[in-house]
């Protein structure tokens, strides 16, 4: 039997993009993940699908498993000749018990690793604009729990050398005991004014920083309402981040925006989202799946050679072609001599990442634009092929049949409405959780209006709507429903600049 490991991998403070590729490595590789309550569960997703997965947290303040079971299940696992990833909010050596796990296998000649990670001070003070050392205030650095064993209390910490013998204090845990600390700073010498920020759910787009003195901090978290998990900083260092910030002062930072695209296809909008400081919750709306009748598309693909031109006119068919392709064991050389065009850059993109070039890409990303290129160049008795969603428009058909070329247009794709999504948001519809609500077709619009019918009228107001372009608006208006925003160009680089700006003006 393979001879089971443990990786004790420190997950990072939140932001998924803060693991370390080490510990990527290694999730990727588990046939077992434990994880904790401060791990992001979206790093699960690095992990196999057969994975198993095991959560260890909090559930509501209580710890899910005692830390004697968890050792044991690590222990078990991977004595079973398992490799086992136990991930751990932040840095695993940090206020984590990673320790008391390492030293459990140790005893019972467990091979482990240890996989550091962000730890959570550090990246609450870097997503807060606070640097932790500055050579004008200070040079010197203290992590701190906040929380003791409660046989110890805080008394064991050594106030006076806290006090007046370093420069940053951080302090984990430490909500709680905030009164205690700070009372007990000022008692033993440190500067009333001193300045403290407390950065809660650091590094997420839900962070909060709140920035007081060690007098005044106490009445400021009543005031605000700032609860675990939260590090306080205290020190000189804090005043930087007035002109350090640079995160919770993204023109997006704070809005949350339902995404209603494929999930394949989420992944640059997101991305794009998230540069700008937004949160992004992806429930696809629309799901692609195959044709009921593949022999129309099957056919054309095996004649392929005999068409003049091939145009696709989104991501989607584009995929679709290429599967397909694939599963009659074609390749790419069944291409050879077609001219390819595409509606828009991102359907040359999506061509692009096959290999392939495309000819000729309108200056008018829309099927109108693909048929006044087309016609300029003479379409008479040409074959074009025309691979589509089974809901498409009929225009591109039609046009070119008219000016005599002979059109073949199997469905490649159809777009279904996924099961199971409608509850999710209703209840971040009611709940008032989102923003808006981004619509990059009229089919996630259309799809949305089916999954909650005539609760979507009922809910309207709750967030807003905003549509990458004329034909998706057109589809949300006829329904009654409020356009608040659609970008001049129907890209969703031009959706998010558009975001950026009215939320700017708002
Ligand atoms: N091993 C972890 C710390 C675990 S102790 C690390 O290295 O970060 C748990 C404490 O960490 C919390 O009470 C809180 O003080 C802090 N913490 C963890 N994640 C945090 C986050 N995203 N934002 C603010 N504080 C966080």
């Amino acid at each position: 039997m393979a001879s089971g490991k443990v990786y004790l991998i420190g997950a990072g403070p939140g932001d998924p993009g803060l693991l370390t590729l080490k510990g990527q490595q290694y999730l990727a590789d588990a046939d077992v993940v434990i994880y904790d309550y401060l791990a992001n569960p979206v790093l699960l997703g690095h992990a196999r699908a057969d994975a198993e997965k095991i959560y260890v947290g909090k559930v509501r303040g209580h710890h899910h498993l005692p830390q004697e079971e968890t050792n044991a299940l690590l222990a078990e696992k991977a004595a079973a000749g398992l490799q086992v990833v136990r991930l751990k909010g932040g840095d695993p050596y940090i206020f984590g018990r990673g320790g008391e796990e390492a030293a459990y296998l140790k005893e019972r000649n467990i091979p482990f690793e240890v996989v550091p990670g962000v730890t959570a001070g550090f990246a609450a003070a870097a997503y807060a604009g606070i640097p932790l050392t500055h050579r004008d205030v200070t040079t010197s650095l203290a992590l701190l729990t906040g929380h003791e064993r409660p046989e110890r209390k805080l008394s064991s910490l050594d106030w006076e050398k806290l006090a007046t013998g370093l420069g940053t204090l951080i302090f984990y845990m430490g909500m709680a005991n905030l009164k205690t600390i700070s009372a007990e700073l000022i008692r033993h010498g440190r500067d009333p004014q001193t300045p403290v920020a407390i950065v809660q759910w650091a590094t997420l787009p839900r962070q909060r920083t709140l920035v007081g003195t060690l007098e005044s901090i106490v009445a400021d978290v009543a005031r605000e309402g700032l609860e675990p998990p939260a590090v306080i900083i205290i020190g000189e260092v804090v005043n930087y981040r007035e002109e350090l910030r640079w995160y919770d002062n993204l023109p997006l930072f704070g809005k949350r925006f339902l995404i209603t695209r494929p999930r394949a296809q989420a992944a640059s909008f997101v991305q794009l989202l998230q540069q700008q400081g937004a949160e992004t919750i992806c429930i696809p709306t629309i799901e692609i799946v195959p044709p009921k009748d593949l022999a129309p598309f099957d056919d054309a693909l095996r004649q392929l050679a005999g068409f003049d031109s091939l145009v696709l006119t989104s991501a989607n068919a584009v995929s679709a072609f290429f599967q397909r392709l694939k599963e009659n064991q074609l390749d790419l050389r069944s291409l050879a001599g077609v001219q390819i065009v595409a509606v828009g850059p991102k359907t040359a993109e999506a061509i692009e990442a096959y290999g392939l070039a495309p000819d000729l890409v309108p200056q008018n990303y829309r099927a109108e634009g693909v048929v006044e290129e087309l016609l300029a160049q003479g379409v008479a008795g040409k074959r074009i092929l025309y691979p589509h969603a089974e809901i498409a428009r009929q225009l591109i058909v039609t046009d070119l049949t008219r000016a005599g070329a002979e059109v073949c247009a199997p469905i490649a794709y159809r777009t279904v409405i996924p099961q199971g999504k409608a509850d999710m948001i209703r209840h971040l519809l009611a709940a008032g959780e989102l923003d808006a609500i981004c619509f990059s077709s009229s089919s996630t619009f259309d799809h949305l209006l089916a999954m909650l019918g005539d609760e979507l009228k009922q809910l309207q107001g709750r967030a807003e709507f905003f549509s990458i372009g004329p034909l998706t608006s057109a589809s949300i208006r006829k329904h009654d429903f409020e356009v608040a925003l659609e970008p001049e160009q129907a890209t969703l680089d031009a959706l998010v600049a558009a975001m950026v700006d009215y939320y700017k003006q708002k």
